[in-house]
């Protein structure tokens, strides 16, 4: 029955957490348990893993099935044959079967019942490199439910409800469709009537605060702090400040950062990219231009004395970058990227000025005789190298896949014709 040959495994373990005999009856496990789990709630100062014990002792003992699996094969056997043995208890859960779930910490403890927790709610928040840069604090004015105070959650002036009619309290209705002559298909859906909530409250005595619905909408402004350094996509969490329900643990409200595209910086982790362009004559004769940080500080940019910047090339200034998440006073690294702009022409006398300052060409080792005899070319412009490429290398596959969809037949027919 459970996949291996029964062993002679502890079976008395339960009876003795309860302190009663084997032969115990089922009146005597209820007191037992009652008694003990008293003594041991853990909002009483117990201690919880008895009470958790205890919990499962009693949950296994007080159904006749499991005691009796339990009294043949022991522990184990329940564990594997009926899932149920123990492990997936709720000993909160067992002990409000008793007590109610109004036992326990003062007040609405969340502890004394299992409740539902409610949903996250999640929005994005845009932010501007700047603000991740120097930090920022936004007020967001938020609209959520909260319970409705006038009654308390229960939607009615007298604090009482009906089991509802729709779905007989359960919440749930079952809806049975006809897929086929011999199909059906059977589908749960929370109950309309009272939205899953099993109950409904007389006309008459439905609170004035909130109409029965049990709450209300408030306007909640919300301060997040932006911090410095933060990142795309972090989340800013508020606990518990989402959509209040009845008998439902509050979620979080969480906004996520989104960081707007800005139109000189770019950010990669702590570093910080900035494009700047030369002409021709700066890059090779020297340059200074301002720079104006994130935080509006006029950052003076120069080359040293007598330093050509080539097209593509890089440089970096320390300390310059974006400020680390909590640690504000480190900061990454701000890289320029330089493009060079080159003139389109030259007229034969700029060429003539410049080669009378620049190095001189490399001299042609070829005799006029060896040139004649070369064969001319043409050279056209090629605009974009790497899509020039991409095109080539998608043709090839075109073509590589063309021939392999011939291959197989061709094997195939050699082969049949060989059997
Ligand atoms: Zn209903
Ligand atoms: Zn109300």
């Amino acid at each position: 029955m459970f996949g291996r040959a029964p062993k002679k495994s502890d079976n008395t373990k339960y009876y003795e957490i309860l302190g009663v005999p084997k032969s115990a009856s089922q009146d005597d496990l209820k007191k037992a348990y009652r008694k003990a789990a008293i003594k041991n709630h853990p909002d009483k100062g117990g201690d919880p893993e008895k009470f958790k014990e205890l919990a499962q002792a009693y949950e296994v003992l007080s159904d006749p099935e499991k005691r009796e699996i339990y009294d043949q094969y022991g522990e184990d056997a329940l564990k594997e044959g009926m899932g149920g043995g123990g492990a997936h208890v709720d000993p909160f859960d067992i002990f409000s079967s008793f007590f109610g779930p109004s036992f326990g910490g003062g007040g609405g403890s969340s502890r004394g019942r299992r409740q539902r927790r409610g949903e996250d709610v999640v929005h994005p928040l845009k932010v501007s490199l700047e603000d991740l840069y120097n930090g920022t604090s936004k007020k967001l004015s938020l609209s959520r439910s909260v319970i409705c105070l006038k009654c308390k959650g229960k939607g009615s002036k007298s604090g009482a409800s009906m089991r509802c009619p729709g779905c007989q309290g359960s919440g749930m209705k079952v809806t049975i469709r006809q897929l086929g002559p011999s199909m059906i298909q059977q589908m749960q859906t929370a109950c309309n009537e009272c939205k899953g909530t099993g109950e409904s409250i007389n006309e008459k005595d439905r609170c004035p605060g909130c109409k029965g619905e049990k709450v209300v909408q408030e306007k909640k402004v919300l301060e997040v702090h932006v911090e410095k350094g933060m990142q795309h996509n972090q989340k800013i969490t508020f606990p518990g400040e989402a959509d209040e329900a009845p008998d439902t643990v509050t979620g979080d409200i969480v906004f996520v950062l989104q960081q707007k595209d800005h139109s000189k910086f770019k950010r990669k982790g702590d570093d910080l990219f900035y494009e700047h362009t030369l002409s021709l004559t700066e890059a090779l004769c020297g340059f200074q231009f301002v720079l104006t940080h994130l935080d509006n500080r006029q950052l003076l940019i120069k080359s040293n004395p007598g330093e050509v910047v080539k097209p593509d090339q890089f440089k970096a200034i320390n300390d310059e970058g974006m400020p680390m998440y909590q640690r504000p006073f480190m900061k990454g690294k701000l890289y320029i990227h330089f493009t060079v702009e080159f003139p389109d022409s030259l007229a034969p006398e700029q060429c003539k000025a410049l080669e009378a300052v620049l190095p001189p060409k490399p001299t042609s080792k070829l005799t006029d005789m060896e040139i004649d005899e070369c064969e001319e070319t043409t050279m056209h412009d090629v605009n974009n190298i790497e899509e020039e490429m991409r095109r080539k290398q998608a043709q090839a596959a075109q073509e590589a896949y063309e021939e392999d969809d011939e291959m197989p037949g061709g094997a195939q027919r050699v082969q049949c014709a060989q059997q």
